[in-house]
């Protein structure tokens, strides 16, 4: 069932074989209709994860990059949408020569082609295809019938099955219980399909009596029953299953030899998020999606890579900015970040808590649409022009600093129109942001937005002391920004937490945390200083 961490488990056992130096790619299957993850509500489906080809997936993808530090593709993440769009292509053209077209085997052989497609494009030794939904869904029936068929057809030899399931543990009762795991299997018996090993997630790791029974009444060997516990982070979870010997495992099944894993600096890192230094660090992020964490995960993910190497303790607060009336709700944060987000709601809330930030040298991160409401914000307070802000949030403003750009306002089609992927930004120099980046002339990150900054209002935003650090080759577009004097006030049209890694952290996400650490260090001993 959905919520128990597919994701993190096949970005882990992918790591594991990483670790092995085998190289490794990731493919999601995503059994609803939708083409791609553009247009779905954050607070259903969790982040929209944006690629370098500007394709809007699942967030799943965004672990895999960050597991395997690869750079995905659009054909990575399969969906019914994507496959049925496809086929029905195929038989418009009538390239079926007048056969009926039929879930098996046009729909399944389509699903079959884009995979191995995808994988062998990848050069890849290992693939690891995650399917998404639950086994027994209407929907998913076509991606277990196809990757069935596909162990038939590579060789048992070639590809294993790997089932997560959930087992349950009532606090009253104090038990494991294994019901669902064994339902869950017998379902996928039905589709013709034996996992040769069975995740279970559980709160605690699982009785040795409880894999017992799993193994006998599921048919898999004792050694490949795994505990998938609660662990401290997700990036510890390779290690439990190394601990849990599934990688060693799994390599036997496929006559695959497994050498020593080789880690490198990934543990260290591990060792640091479990146990941070002293000094605690409040970060507030500021977001109308509050409510649901993984809405923001990519900046969630960045954070805990900035913090596991600088030391410090994270301490993230997420803050629902639409009934923030001011910012008193920010006493005591030492950094704040406004993160993308789309629509009027919960704008002023946070155009407050820039301008909280400025004033105060609070040091201040913005993402894509906290870049632009730092440019109302400045453009209001320091320009004097009011009401200054998005046509996208007031399409009357009289100073409209943020506006559509002519070849986004003919569009109709909501799907894939954005500004979306990688593009890169010449970064001026002497500006903090170039040296942020460690000097570099030219940053490439990815975007996804509609709304630009007004060339007609850059000069004098610039002349009230504004500095657009970083823009487009042609110099047109403000891709990043900064305020001389402040202690860090520094903001992107772009999404640089999409390409931030444990052991790479994006260098923005460094630098601000470091100087919210800088903060952090001051406000205690300020205090200490007058306790
Ligand atoms: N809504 C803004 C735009 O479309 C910002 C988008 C975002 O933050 N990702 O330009």
């Amino acid at each position: 069932m959905s919520g128990l961490g597919k994701g993190g488990v096949t970005s882990s056992l992918a790591r594991t074989f990483a670790a092995r130096q085998y190289s490794v790619t990731a493919l999601k299957i995503d059994p609803y209709i939708n083409i791609d993850a553009g247009l779905f509500s954050p607070y259903e489906h969790g982040e929209v994860f944006v690629l370098d080809d500007g394709s809007e997936v699942d967030q799943d993808l965004g672990n895999y990059e960050r597991f395997l530090d690869i750079t995905l593709t659009r054909d990575h993440n399969i969906t019914t949408g994507k496959v049925y769009r496809e086929v029905i292509a195929k038989e418009r053209r009538g390239d079926y020569l007048g056969k009926t077209v039929q879930i098996i085997p046009h729909i399944t052989d389509m699903i079959k082609e884009r995979i191995s497609k995808t994988a062998e494009r990848d050069d890849a030794d290992i693939t690891l295809i995650e399917v998404g939904g639950t086994v027994g869904d209407i929907e998913s029936m076509p991606f277990l019938e196809a990757v069935r068929q596909l162990q038939r057809e590579k060789g048992r030899e070639n590809v294993a099955f790997v089932l997560l399931a959930l087992a349950p543990e009532l606090s009253v009762v104090g038990e494991q219980k294994t019901k669902p795991v064994q339902h869950s299997v017998h379902t996928l018996m039905g589709a013709g399909i034996q996992p040769d090993a069975i995740i279970c997630r559980s709160r605690r790791p699982l009785d040795s009596s409880v894999k017992k029974k799993v193994a006998l009444f599921c048919n898999v060997p004792e050694d490949a029953v795994i505990s998938d516990p609660d662990v401290g982070t997700i990036y510890e979870l390779p290690f439990v299953f190394e601990e849990e010997g599934l990688p060693n495992s799994l390599c036997n099944r496929l006559g695959a030899f497994s050498p020593n894993p080789l880690y490198g600096p990934w543990k260290k890192y591990v060792k640091t998020i479990k146990a941070p230094g002293k000094l605690t660090v409040k970060v507030a992020v500021t977001g109308k999606y509050t409510s649901l964490r993984d809405s923001y995960l990519s900046i969630h993910e960045s954070m805990i890579h900035a913090a596991a190497h600088l030391g410090v303790d994270l301490d993230l607060a997420w803050m629902e900015t639409t009934d923030m009336a001011d910012s008193v709700a920010l006493e005591g944060t030492d950094g704040i970040i406004v993160p993308g987000g789309f629509g009027s709601r919960g704008t002023e809330g946070k155009i407050a808590a820039i301008g909280h930030a400025r004033e105060n040298g609070i040091p201040f991160l913005g993402l894509c649409f906290g870049f632009q409401l730092a440019v109302a914000e400045y453009a209001r307070a320091v320009c004097g022009l009011e009401r200054a802000n998005s046509t996208e949030n007031d399409a009357e403003t009289p100073h409209p600093v943020i506006d559509l750009l002519p070849d986004q306002r003919e569009i109709q089609d909501m799907g894939g129109t954005m500004r979306l992927g990688t593009y890169p930004a010449t970064l001026a120099p002497g500006t903090q942001v170039r040296a942020l980046y460690g000097g570099a002339e030219i940053v490439d990150e990815r975007h996804r937005h509609r709304y630009e900054v007004n060339h007609a209002y850059v000069e004098q935003l610039e002349k009230a002391g504004l500095v657009f650090s970083g823009r487009s080759p042609d110099g047109n577009l403000m891709e990043f920004l900064e305020l001389p004097g402040h202690p860090f006030f520094v903001a992107t049209q772009a999404h640089p937490e999409f390409k931030s890694r444990l052991e790479r952290p994006a260098p923005l996400f460094l630098g601000f945390l470091k100087a919210a650490a800088e903060r952090a260090r001051t406000r205690l001993k300020g205090k200490k200083a007058t306790e």
